[in-house]
């Protein structure tokens, strides 16, 4: 909690008077659970139609600031209370007015959830693109892929120095296509002698810094695929290995293959490689993610896979 404490204190909006390099986020714990952040994505689908948006940034936010962003002590029928304020017209100012941390976990929940939900067009093979509301992220794993997970954010690694696993592991076969979650740049491609082949994409708006690790040997990434290079969430951006732990380029170090999927936020970019990165839990959303799973089609002179329906955002 001390450590929040400080974290907030340095985030102007609200302090008032300090200085402008300072009034970033600091600090963040994720630890919204899969059935929160379910329920209120379909709360935000759902009344998609009505004068009133229910947002489910908001609504997570809200549960936030009432939970001290514990969400074991999530229920239900907080979130379908809170969404029937919105609902009835009462504005977000209004609702939250008595919740002292509402803006830290606003602005916290809005980096790290950015634009999953939303408008978008859907089409191919022909056929004219629909447009639809939904959720807009994809599962880092290809549809019809088979895959494992569990949650072991936080556990201790030691391979180089020891340090905690900043990330989520998808237990999958050699050669699975990884998929782009979000759409972005290719930030960075090449080798790392902890991730092995890894690929490093950020969100267009600049705030999330999407990591996939331990590529396959040999033809880790996708063809072409080079640092620069926008893709679009859906999009397959590599395959799954197990390349790693190594300091030699190319090198199978890890025994199980796997995906290893990290998420940064980047509220200011002195953040982005430095002792205080924030690297946050994303097993609940990956979770939610699994039933939004990008399909792909295999082109067998190559043997390279491609996304099989086009998708593009409309903001
Ligand atoms: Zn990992």
């Amino acid at each position: 909690m001390g450590v929040f404490v400080i974290a907030f204190c340095a985030f102007s909006q609200f302090g008032g008077k300090e200085t402008k390099k300072d009034s970033y986020i600091k600090y963040v714990e994720f630890n919204v659970t899969r059935s929160a952040l379910q329920a209120a994505v379909d709360l935000d689908i759902a009344n998609r139609f009505e004068d009133s948006r229910v947002d489910f940034v908001t609504l997570l936010a809200c549960l936030g600031a009432k939970y001290g962003g514990d969400f074991s002590r999530y229920k239900y029928s907080d979130m379908t209370e809170l969404a029937e304020q919105f609902k009835s017209g009462r504005s977000e100012q209004e609702i939250t007015k008595d919740m002292q941390y509402y803006p830290y976990y606003k602005q916290a929940y809005s980096a790290v959830l950015g634009s999953m939900v939303g408008a978008y067009q859907e089409g191919g093979e022909g056929a004219d693109p629909e447009t639809k509301y939904g959720v807009r992220w994809f599962s880092p794993i290809a549809k019809g892929f088979p895959y494992s997970a569990y949650d072991d954010f936080g556990a201790v690694r030691t391979y180089g120095y020891t340090r905690p696993h900043l990330g989520h592991d998808m237990m999958a076969a050699v050669g699975t296509p990884v998929i782009a979650v979000e759409s972005g740049i290719v930030e960075c491609l090449g080798w790392n002698k902890y991730g092995g082949w890894r690929v490093g994409i950020r969100s267009r708006d600049k705030k999330r810094y999407w990591y996939y690790a331990h590529l396959r040997q040999n033809r880790p990434f996708a063809e072409e695929l080079s640092e620069g290079d926008e893709v679009t969430a859906g999009d397959v951006i590599g395959y799954v290995g197990r390349t790693g732990y190594s300091d030699n380029e190319n090198v199978n170090g890890i025994t199980e293959s796997h995906l290893h999927i990290g998420l940064e936020l980047v509220f200011d970019e002195s953040q982005k490689e430095s002792d205080n990165e924030i690297w946050v839990d994303i097993t609940a959303l990956t979770q939610v993610l699994e039933s939004h799973q990008s399909e792909v089609c295999r082109n067998n002179e190559t043997k390279e896979y491609y996304k099989k329906v086009e998708f593009c955002e409309i903001n």
